[in-house]
């Protein structure tokens, strides 16, 4: 199918693109990468009366090292963090999030703010930057916001932007050190979206589990926390973790399972953020 017709705009400011979306409302739409707006207006399962094309907007393409971290343009693409032509200051994570993201093409065109703001809970940008516990800075008319990572992606695929909001940029705070990271996607096969995505930050000091993050992607409509997982691994090396007491804790945070199915999906979550754990198959 082809699009609907639509007003095509192509802003060079910031300003200019908050300009238009105040006029337009939600009749507007932001493409970026296009890698998942494309097709959606190509199904017609969206039909806005504008596109305004952010991809010539050079402020959203710069990356910065902050006082405690760094600050992404929303329009850097996948690829760049895989290749690490732009700073990471998570000794890896970024560059193996973004390297795992469909194919190269799409990691060459899609970007981090476009993917944040298509908001799906199978992406890993959500997961990783809720992890982190990143910020999102959306700016409109009124002036910027900052929005935790944690709080951005409110349901199946909608977002806390208000429509005349762009996201600008995203601030991702420095890895500790002592603090060790974990990511394990479950995928049918290469390019394809997650079955299950888990990244674990783990902190251990003279071989003790001091703190554990762990969130779990693909598992509910929102990247999921599963915050029981700091209070079983805590005050004892990391190796002395059992698997089943790990798909268990992964199992709670899940709704309970009444089909084969369903059981299917919850084990394959525990096994995916065990993995993550990076604790090897000791059962
Ligand atoms: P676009 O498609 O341009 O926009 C997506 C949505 O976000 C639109 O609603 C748009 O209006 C809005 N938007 C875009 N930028 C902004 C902004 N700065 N502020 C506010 N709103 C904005 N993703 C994964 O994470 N993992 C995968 O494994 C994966 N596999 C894929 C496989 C295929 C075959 C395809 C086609 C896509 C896949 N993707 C995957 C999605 C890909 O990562 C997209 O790049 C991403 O979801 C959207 O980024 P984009 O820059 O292309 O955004």
């Amino acid at each position: 199918m082809k699009p609907a017709p639509f007003e095509y705009r192509a802003p060079g400011t910031v300003a200019e693109v908050v300009e238009l979306l105040h006029e337009q409302g939600d009749s507007a739409k932001i493409l970026a990468g296009g890698q998942s707006l494309v097709p959606m207006l190509n199904m017609r399962l969206a039909r806005p009366d504008m596109i305004v094309d952010i991809s010539h907007v050079p402020q959203l393409r710069d990356v910065q090292i902050t006082a405690d971290g760094c600050r992404y343009g929303a329009a850097v693409v996948h690829s760049a963090i895989e290749d690490q032509r732009v700073p990471d200051l998570t000794r890896g994570l970024l560059p193996a999030a973004a390297a795992g993201i469909g194919y190269r093409a799409i990691r060459n065109r899609g970007t981090i703010g476009g993917s944040l703001s298509h908001a799906a809970s199978s992406a890993e940008w959500p997961i990783v930057m809720a992890a982190l516990d990143a910020t999102i800075i959306c700016q409109s008319i009124r002036g910027s916001r900052n929005v935790p990572a944690r709080e951005f992606v409110l349901g199946f695929l909608t977002n806390a932007l208000e429509d005349d909001e762009l996201v600008t940029e995203v601030d991702v705070p420095a890895l500790a050190s002592g603090v060790s990271w974990g990511l394990h996607k479950t995928a049918r096969k290469p390019g394809e979206f997650a079955d299950s995505f888990a990244v674990t930050l783990v902190e251990e000091t003279e071989g003790v589990v001091t703190n554990v993050v762990a969130w779990l992607g693909a598992a509910s409509d929102v990247p999921l926390n599963v915050d029981t997982l700091d209070g079983l691994l805590r005050s004892r090396p990391l190796q002395e973790a059992r698997k089943s007491e790990v798909l268990a804790a992964v199992a709670a945070s899940l709704p309970e399972p009444h089909t084969k199915d369903e059981e299917y999906r919850t084990h394959l979550h525990g096994v995916t953020m065990w993995r993550a754990l990076h604790v090897g198959e000791a059962t």
